[in-house]
């Protein structure tokens, strides 16, 4: 589970100083997909930065599967991403000459799995989001719905407890879009806490909960009267 309470976050350059977060309160339990919408501007990437551990905080408590995290060092708080978490974002950041499966490859390499158990997790990740048999091509070889899957299959091969998304869906149309929504909501079936930040209402429903991010404050928690739907089923 990832608790935050009363988390702030300052960016503070020369001339300005902006509250990016102010008192940001959130628990998100495991299992969950939470969908976070909001304006431009609100603090939706700078709560996402931080949740992931890209990115530190100036007060307040966070704690991520009871740990608090307030106190870890670089390379503490890296470590524990590793460990727990996998990001998407919206431009897919793959390595242009790298193949599917050496792009999949990269952070496991970084984790110091051997070449076996690498191999096992990056047929089996690109498997699960339909690439199995393109792990021989370029990025530029696929379609931008297909580069995000190999985003997704980078990220799950780590075997996160938490995927982190920011705007996954907003380089692609709207039926990649929604091709996309559905692969992750196989994710969270299978057992993956999901929290994803969209502009997109339609998508946003298909979330279990939906929050609301507004001057760096959740101003809105609801339950996504469609996921309510499907778990009454
Ligand atoms: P959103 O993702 O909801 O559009 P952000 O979290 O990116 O919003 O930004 C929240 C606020 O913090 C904005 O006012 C933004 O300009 C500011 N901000 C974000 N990142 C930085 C940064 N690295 N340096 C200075 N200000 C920043
Ligand atoms: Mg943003």
């Amino acid at each position: 589970m990832l608790k935050m309470m009363d988390v702030k976050k300052v960016f503070r350059t020369d001339l300005v100083e902006t509250q990016a977060l102010i008192d940001f309160n959130l628990h998100v339990k495991e299992g969950d997909f939470v969908a976070v919408t909001g304006p431009s501007g609100s603090g939706k990437t700078t709560f996402l930065n931080i949740a992931g551990l890209l990115e530190t905080f100036d007060g307040g408590k966070f704690e991520l599967d009871g740990q608090d995290v307030s106190h870890l060092n670089d390379r503490q708080r890296s470590r524990l991403r590793n460990e727990k978490i996998g990001f998407i974002f919206q431009s897919f950041n793959l390595i242009p000459d790298l193949n599917l499966f050496d792009n999949v490859d990269v952070p496991l390499r970084y984790r110091g799995f051997n070449s076996a158990e690498r191999k096992k997790r990056i047929e089996h990740s690109l498997d699960m989001v339909g690439l199995a048999q393109r792990m021989q091509h370029l990025p530029s070889q696929l379609s931008g719905g297909q580069q995000q899957r190999v985003a997704i299959a980078r990220a799950l091969a780590g075997e996160p407890r938490f995927l982190l998304a920011d705007e996954p869906t907003g380089n692609l149309d709207s039926q990649m879009a929604s091709s996309v929504m559905d692969l992750l909501r196989d994710i969270n079936a299978k057992g993956t806490t999901i929290i994803m930040v969209t502009h997109d209402a339609n998508l946003a429903k298909q979330a279990k909960r939906n929050i609301f991010v507004r001057d760096g404050k959740v101003s809105e928690v609801t339950v996504s009267p469609l996921a309510a739907k499907l778990c009454a089923v």
